[in-house]
Order: structure tokens, then C-alpha cells, then sequence
């Protein structure tokens, strides 16, 4: 193991399990491979959420379509909050339905309370399409949903589409990126005989408009002379999203859930794809300089050379201050993707923030080693973390501030550390130019704000960690 330091008093903290050690690593040590992309371990309490979560976060934001959860009424908790995307346009997507399973459900199946779901959502909503998930219990008791669908979509001659994500078929989220990848497959391939042209414009894949950040990026795209086709799935709908095969190139942003799609595409419709990343202004500024060297079109990349020069000049000044303010300070990251793990580091960075603990719930090995080579020695990278192992390194490492989500949101407060939201249910746009201000700010006010001289329990900072 490769961790040191002594657990401080108090009990806040506790060494990691036998079988975790592998997924820890210490930059500036021998080992330099982590063990990533696999099951979380049982009773270790992972960060992570189930299967059914992670198709849900990937297809909710399709604004038109009706999300019909499949299972007890308690799954259905995950509604439109949990990825709070925003619509131009219709609001439907903002319901959440359930099957609501009882006892005698589970009993004698609960077939015909789905069929009789989709086809009252139908007679009420009359959405252009459901999709129908599938929880752990249906996956149990082995109702046939998508002989269901099929059916519902027979009788009212619209998309009924399975969504098999089942919590239990894995320990891994990722399983639910690819059920959605599946079910957005089949919304979008062609009914037989039918041809979608093909145009110039860009597919953004992974990018899911929370606050607003899939029309920033329109806006930029459009400046540089670039149309955007459709975002998958951010303030998209089911039409705009069956014209996906005639995009030009998919603009691949959040890598962990949609890769596979874009994979699918090339193999498809033979579009190809690139990874873009719209955090931060460094980032912001190469996407925009590769989406321009693909297009090879006259007077693009003076356009984006225009932009990017505009709008860092403009920023320059606030960032400057926020970084005499944050130098030297010391940060967590722990988030679900490697994308934006990867943009969060080098946004701190440019704010003259430390990082001294990073981890992701999906990452995988090449992720990792690109984590490896931008951190100092002596950080430390953790693959599906719990909450013992950050409690335990957010006072180990001494962190003023951490960058996460929703749930480690509590374990940083309860220590008395800063916090800053960078998860998929947050409200701020922190994409583009004005987003990297928007962090800087928000990382600014919540570190270096007085309330945590008082909190603070003193003790717990002396830790010995050997820095
Ligand atoms: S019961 Fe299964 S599908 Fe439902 S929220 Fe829990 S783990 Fe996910």
C-alpha cells in the first residue's frame, strides 16, 4: 500500500480495505498503475451510482420524451433534478412516471401494469416517444420488456424503446452509459427506406445544456462558422436527435458516456469524431482550434483565433484576481468522468491551486495516466472511491477545497472544507469563458470564506502526511 499517515483523533477517518489498495495510487511512486474500470466492491460503499442512474442521466435530458421508470415507485427519485438540463422547448422530460411495483406485481409480473402505463402516458402526454427503464427488481423477476415495447409501439405507431438497466447487472455506472447507448441506437436509426442527408454540421455528444452551456457552445460554434446538428442529449428532441446520422462530425465531450456512441456512429454512418472540452478557457480554446483544423474551411481558424484572443483578453483581469487570492492553496477533485477531472485540474492549476487528491468514478487507464502526469509527486489518485477514503484524504492532504458532487458535497462540509459544485444537477454554467469565470469566482468565495477559521478543528489539520 501506498498510502502513509497516521489516522488522526476524532475517528473521522479509516485506512483503506485490503482490496481497495490497487485503485490508490501516489504520484512520484513506483506504481503508477491503477485499478480502474471494474465492479466497486461489495460493501465498500462506493461514491458511485447504480446502473439505472447512469442510463437515466444520459437520456433524461431529451426534452420531448417521456422517461417511464419501470419498478417500485422509490427509483423513480431520480428525476429531472438529478441532471437539471435545460430545455428550449418542451418542459416533458421534467415528469418523472413510474410503474410504481407492488407486492403482487413482483408476485404475478408486471407486464400488463407497463403496457397500461405507456399507454395511458400516451393517451394523456402523447409524447413522440418513451422510453421504458428497466430496475433492478423487473430485472428479477424477468418481465419481458422489450417484447412490451415492441407492442406499446405497434398500437400507437411511436418509439416505445427499452432501456435494459437493470441496477444490479453491474457494480460499474458506466453499464448504464452503454443501456443508453443502446436505446438512443435504436431511436436513431433510420426506419427502412428512409435516408437522412448528409450536411455539415456537428453532432455534440456528452454535452447536456446545465445552465445553459450547450447554447454557449452553439453560439461559439457558430461564430467560427461551425452548425451545430444537435447536442446528445442536452435540450435535444426526438426528431432533432434522429437526424444524428447526417452530422458532418461528432463532437465528443462527456468521453465516459458517450465514446461508445460515437463509436457506433463511425461504425454506422461512417462520422467520425473528436474529443472536445469546454471547461475552462485553455480548453475552450484548443477545441475550438481543432474543431477549425477538421473543417480545413477558409477563415475558420482566424475566426476561432479571434474569438479565443476576445474573450481571454476579456476574462484575463478576474482570473488574475481570483489567482492572487487562491495561490497555493491546496484541492480535492472527485468527480464521475476523467473529462472533467482532466478540465478541473487544469482550471485550478491556472488558479495557482494545488491538486492534491483527484479520483473518478469512471475513469479509465489512459484517463488515469494523463491524472498521473499533471499532478506534483506526492498527490494522491483514487479510482470509485467511498466516503472513508475521501474523508480520510481530505484531511490527510490538508485540502481547502474540494470539487465534486452532490454526495461528497456533506463530507466536505462536515470537515470543515470548502466545496464547489461541478456535478451533473448543479444550475451555474460553468462551460466556456464565462463558465471558467464562474468557477474561479465560486472556488474564491467558498475557499477563502471566514467561516472556516471557525469550523475548523485543528487537530485534524496537523496530520502527518509526509509533505
Ligand atoms: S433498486 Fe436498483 S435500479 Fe432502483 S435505484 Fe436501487 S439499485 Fe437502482
Amino acid at each position: 500500500m501506498e498510502i502513509t499517515g497516521s489516522i488522526p483523533s476524532g475517528g473521522v477517518c479509516t485506512p483503506c480495505l485490503d482490496e481497495r489498495q490497487n485503485s490508490v495510487v501516489t504520484t512520484g511512486k513506483t506504481k503508477t498503475r491503477i485499478h480502474c474500470a471494474d465492479d466497486s466492491l461489495a460493501g465498500a460503499v462506493s461514491q458511485r451510482a447504480c446502473v439505472y442512474s447512469g442510463a437515466r442521466v444520459v437520456l433524461n435530458p431529451i426534452t420531448d420524451a417521456a422517461h417511464l421508470v419501470h419498478g417500485p415507485v422509490g427509483c423513480a427519485s431520480y428525476t429531472w433534478d438529478i441532471r437539471g438540463s435545460l430545455s428550449s422547448g418542451s418542459g416533458m422530460y421534467r415528469n418523472s412516471f413510474s410503474t410504481d411495483l407492488h407486492e403482487r406485481d413482483i408476485i404475478f409480473g408486471g407486464e400488463k401494469r407497463l403496457a397500461a402505463c405507456i399507454d395511458e402516458i400516451v393517451r394523456r402526454y402523447h409524447p413522440p416517444a418513451v422510453f421504458v427503464y428497466a430496475t433492478c427488481v423487473v430485472g428479477i423477476i424477468g418481465d419481458d420488456i422489450i417484447r412490451v415495447c415492441r407492442e406499446a409501439s405497434e398500437r400507437h405507431g411511436i418509439d416505445v424503446i427499452p432501456v435494459e438497466s437493470s441496477g444490479f447487472i453491474s457494480g460499474n455506472k458506466i453499464i448504464g452509459y452503454r443501456a443508453a447507448a443502446h436505446a438512443l441506437i435504436r431511436l436513431i436509426t433510420p426506419k427502412e427506406g428512409e435516408v437522412i442527408p448528409k450536411t455539415r454540421r456537428v453532432n455534440l455528444l456528452g454535452e447536456y445544456n446545465l445552465g445553459g452551456e450547450k447554447w454557449l457552445i452553439e453560439r461559439y460554434l457558430r461564430e467560427i462558422g461551425v452548425e451545430m446538428n444537435v447536442a446528445c442529449t442536452g435540450d435535444s428532441t426526438v426528431a432533432a436527435l434522429k437526424q444524428i446520422p447526417g452530422g458532418y462530425l461528432n463532437l465528443v465531450q462527456c468521453t465516459g458516456s458517450m465514446h461508445y456512441v460515437a463509436k457506433l456512429l463511425e461504425e454506422q454512418y461512417g462520422t467520425p469524431s473528436v474529443d472536445v472540452n469546454f471547461f475552462g478557457a485553455y480548453n475552450t480554446a484548443e477545441s475550438l482550434r481543432a474543431i477549425a483544423r477538421l473543417y480545413d474551411e477558409p477563415g475558420m481558424t482566424e475566426r476561432a483565433e479571434r474569438l479565443i484572443e476576445r474573450e481571454t483578453t476579456r476574462i484575463e483581469p478576474e482570473i488574475r484576481y481570483y489567482r492572487q487570492k487562491l495561490e497555493g492553496k491546496r484541492a480535492a477533485i472527485y468527480v464521475g468522468g476523467a473529462f472533467k477531472a482532466l478540465a478541473i485540474i487544469r482550471q485550478l492549476r491556472e488558479l495557482g491551486v494545488d491538486i492534491v487528491f483527484c479520483g473518478t468514478q469512471t475513469g479509465k487507464q489512459e484517463d488515469y495516466e494523463q491524472i498521473h502526469g499533471m499532478l506534483k509527486p506526492g498527490s494522491v489518485i483514487v479510482d470509485d472511491a467511498n466516503p472513508a477514503e475521501i474523508e480520510r484524504f481530505l484531511v490527510e492532504k490538508r485540502v481547502d477545497i474540494m470539487a465534486g458532487g452532490v454526495k461528497e458535497r456533506v463530507l466536505a462540509h462536515k470537515l470543515g472544507v470548502g466545496f464547489v459544485d461541478h456535478n451533473h444537477d448543479r444550475k451555474e454554467c460553468l462551460a466556456g469563458y464565462d463558465g471558467a469565470v464562474t468557477f474561479a469566482r465560486e472556488v474564491f468565495f467558498t475557499c477563502c470564506s471566514p467561516v472556516w477559521d471557525s469550523l475548523r478543528r485543528q487537530p485534524d489539520w496537523e496530520v502527518a502526511d509526509g509533505t
